[in-house]
């Protein structure tokens, strides 16, 4: 999978996406990040990307013109179609769903804002989609990019070991993981819990998938309603006191 971020501060993406996994991803060629100065895109003395607001107030925002220029270009040179997304408070909310979608696409063009944000005109114009990474407003968008190339990476054949596989993950099937725990078994009196020294694969897996669900059901019951659950996790829900009217609408919704 090819992702060229387009960013005001290279450095920043570069130094980040250089170590552990998304550092090892990028050296095996797994994935290919490449990371894009928009001052490239730039044709005067200062290397401009911004200027003041139309209509006054506090704070710069990013030029069109370098941005239309870098996405035109990137889009030209990959010969096949490009999806190309702003990083944007405003956008669709990043979460596992929008994060497989992506993984499924094979070239990806992230462009950072700064500052107070980006001319609208890239926003009607340039972008096929604006993804923001959660509820809050950060100085720029090369953090989100990366939380983004690191949660889609995840997906990309060859990236995470078998033994780092994210098969199990929280989301996965739309439920919390359960916990984990490493030697040593008994620390300080806290203990490992039993069924997890037995052996037994079978008590194991579905102790697993039993806490999984209590933690879902303690943490994110809103997650319940879109999760895969069989009739099996249901009886352990109604098990655990899960509230009658929520189960009666998981019933309902499993047919
Ligand atoms: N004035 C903008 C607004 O109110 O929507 C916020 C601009 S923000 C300070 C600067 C840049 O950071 C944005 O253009 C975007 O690229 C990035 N950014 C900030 N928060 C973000 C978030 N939650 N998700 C994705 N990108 C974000």
């Amino acid at each position: 999978m090819i992702i060229e971020v387009v960013t005001l501060f290279p450095a920043m993406v570069e130094q980040c996406a250089s170590h552990s996994i998304i550092g090892r991803a990028r050296e095996s060629g797994a994935l290919q990040l490449r990371v894009v100065d928009l001052r490239d895109y730039t044709h005067d003395r200062h290397r401009t990307a911004d200027d003041a607001p139309y209509g006054g107030g506090a704070g710069m925002v990013m030029k069109v013109e370098p941005l239309d220029e870098a996405i035109t270009d990137l889009r030209r040179k990959a010969g096949e179609p490009v999806r190309v997304i702003l990083m944007s408070p405003q956008g669709r909310k990043l979460d596992q769903r929008l994060v497989e979608e992506l993984a499924g696409e094979s070239r990806l063009v992230l462009i950072c804002g700064h500052y107070e944000g980006v001319d609208e005109r890239v926003r009607e114009h340039l972008v096929d989609d604006e993804i923001s990474i959660g509820d809050y407003v950060l100085t720029g968008g090369e953090l989100p990019a990366l939380v983004l190339v690191d949660a889609v990476a995840r997906y990309i054949p060859g990236v995470l070991g078998k033994a780092e596989s994210a098969e199990e993950e929280s989301f996965r099937d739309g439920l919390l993981e359960y916990p984990q725990y490493t030697r040593p078994e008994d620390y300080r009196g806290w203990r490992v819990p039993e069924v997890l020294l037995s052996g037994h694969h079978a008590m194991i897996a579905r102790w697993r998938r039993r806490e999984s669900l209590r933690r879902t059901l303690e943490r994110r019951p809103d997650l319940l309603a879109s999760a895969r659950l069989t009739r099996d996790d249901l009886q352990m829900l109604e098990e655990m006191g899960a509230d009658g009217a929520l189960l009666e609408k998981l019933k309902a919704e499993r047919g």
